[in-house]
């Protein structure tokens, strides 16, 4: 696979970084990072979250300013890349989160900064005819006037891809793109990568998924804590000897929960019977306890987050049932469903779950409202500031203790607390969490597990679905994995280990 690489006639990298520093706020997270971006080859970079991954391509995008170091690229060599010097030199990156102007169409996200214009209008029908030949090369149907607000979160990451595509890249960054990607969409992506690698981009690919790594990297670099832990040919390594220049120590160790003194209780919390919904999931049966920590592991598109979704009532099903604490799950809406004590825990937080620009009181007062609503706003403020105060020593939230800033102030973590300590708030006995700290730092996600055992404690059940295996490593009494809509394998406590988890789910 790497044996063109030696032979390429263009032996210069396409960008050769040196001595890479970056801080912020005065801790250094870059300490001095070299990298070499060659032409016709794909370069794996991992590390574990928080490594400063990010923080490097970003850097070589010229998003971020180093604090030294050198950048070598187009035959130039720059202290620091602007945006517009990095994309003159054919700079292309794809970011973890989205960029996408969702009220746009398809067609102008892809064609977004070149949209083509006849006397200062753009011509719609020119641009769609180009967005739909560029997806036609990438081989993806999709209706190119459909807004991109309305795309599924695979689709949107698609034309995120398209739009870097469109625009001749000689340096292709994806950071994590497959995160959020089916495996069909996965494979798919795999086709067009290999296909630029052999018009001679360059491509940096930024996963911790090593099956990717093995399946589309000729070399690999990776970080630990700001440094270069390791690199070299893909061929030179196997997965044990990845995993632990990523976690520094050997493989298998990455940490288990304590084992669980409490017991947990006897009648589920939630039980599915059978349960399927058109396009989402068949066959599925689980239960969740008081006290118990159940994880639905699979990429998505396995259906794992449509099963969390069909219990809070956003998904009607066609066959089977639902019982929260015993009785029938509402099947419509999530009003009945938090009524019935049942909280959700949604990925998107900036979508569907803050108000990023209101008051972090009043998001966690926002699902006990009625409760508190019978009291006069005056009092109101006081006791939204109280329940928050409360919160923010139990769980941790690291901010100052000011329930009137914006809760889009604090960082991912901290706000996927304030959303828990909303159902906390509320008292909810069930708490349905979909990919709850994707984008998350691993400070604040150690915490974050840390309040949800410490829940578990206090008999609060919890349905996590998730396509983090170190996330069910991390926090699962049973884990039950799926691919394709259904489960196909359970397992329970020391049966969770990434090994098993990503053998389950590739069968
Ligand atoms: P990775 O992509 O490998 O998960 P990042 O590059 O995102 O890691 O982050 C590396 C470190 O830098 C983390 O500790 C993160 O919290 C910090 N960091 C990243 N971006 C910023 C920022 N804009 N402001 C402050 N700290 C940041
Ligand atoms: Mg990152």
């Amino acid at each position: 696979m790497s044996t063109a690489v030696g032979a390429s006639v263009d032996t210069a990298p396409t960008l050769r970084a040196r001595g890479i520093r970056k801080s912020f706020g005065g801790v250094e997270v870059l300490h001095g990072v070299d990298l070499d971006a060659v032409a016709g080859s794909t370069l794996a970079l991992l590390g574990e979250n928080g490594a400063g991954k990010s923080t490097l391509v970003k850097i070589l995008a010229g998003d971020y300013t180093p604090d030294a170091g050198e950048i070598e690229v187009g035959g130039q060599t720059y202290r620091a890349l602007s945006p517009r010097e990095a994309q003159s030199n054919g700079v292309r990156m794809i970011f973890q989160e989205f960029q996408d102007a969702d009220t746009l169409s398809v067609a102008e996200n892809i064609m977004l900064g070149r949209l083509p214009h006849r006397m200062g209008l753009v011509r719609r029908s020119e641009m769609q005819r180009r967005a739909r030949e560029v997806l036609d090369r990438m081989g993806i149907d999709l209706d190119v006037r459909a807004l991109v607000g309305s795309l599924r979160v695979g689709e949107r990451q698609i034309v995120e891809i398209a739009r870097a595509l469109s625009a001749d890249a000689r340096l292709l960054i994806l950071d994590e793109p497959t995160a959020a990607l089916s495996q069909q969409e996965t494979d798919r992506l795999f086709v067009f990568l290999r296909r630029l690698r052999e018009r001679g981009t360059a491509i940096i690919y930024i996963t911790h998924r090593l099956d990717e790594v093995m399946a589309i990297s000729d070399h690999v670099m990776v970080l630990r804590d700001g440094t270069v832990a390791a690199s070299g040919a893909t061929g030179e390594f196997d997965r044990a000897s990845l995993v632990s220049a990523m976690i520094g120590r050997s493989a298998g160790s990455v940490g288990r929960p304590p084992a669980r003194t409490w017991e947990r209780g006897s009648e589920p919390i939630v039980r599915f019977d059978r349960a399927a919904s058109d396009g989402a999931f068949e066959d599925v049966s689980l239960d969740v306890h008081p006290g118990e920590i159940v994880a639905l592991y699979g990429k998505l598109g396995s259906g794992c987050g449509e099963v969390a979704e069909a219990a809070f009532g956003l998904r009607p099903l066609r066959d089977g049932t639902i019982e929260i604490a015993g009785r029938a799950a509402p099947a419509r809406g999530p009003v009945r469903a938090i009524a019935r004590g049942v909280g959700l825990v949604p990925a998107d937080r900036k979508r569907e779950a803050a108000f990023l620009v209101r008051p972090v009181a009043e998001n966690v007062a926002v699902a006990s409202w009625w409760r508190l609503a019978w009291l006069r706003s005056v009092i109101r403020r006081s006791s939204e500031a109280r329940a928050y105060r409360r919160w923010h020593d139990e769980l941790g939230i690291r901010s100052r203790n000011d329930p009137m800033q914006p809760i889009g102030a604090l960082s991912g973590g901290n706000q996927q607390k304030v959303v828990l300590a909303r159902w906390l708030e509320r008292g909810s006995p069930l708490l349905l969490m979909i990919e709850p700290t994707r984008g998350v730092d691993v400070g604040a996600r150690a915490d974050f597990y840390r309040a949800m055992r410490q829940l578990a404690a206090e008999q609060k059940g919890m349905l996590v679905a998730t396509s983090d295996y170190e996330e069910v490593v991390q926090v699962a009494d049973r884990a039950l994995v799926m691919s394709r809509g259904r489960v196909v394998s359970h397992l329970e406590g020391d049966e969770i280990t990434t090994s098993r988890l990503l053998a389950e789910a590739g069968g």
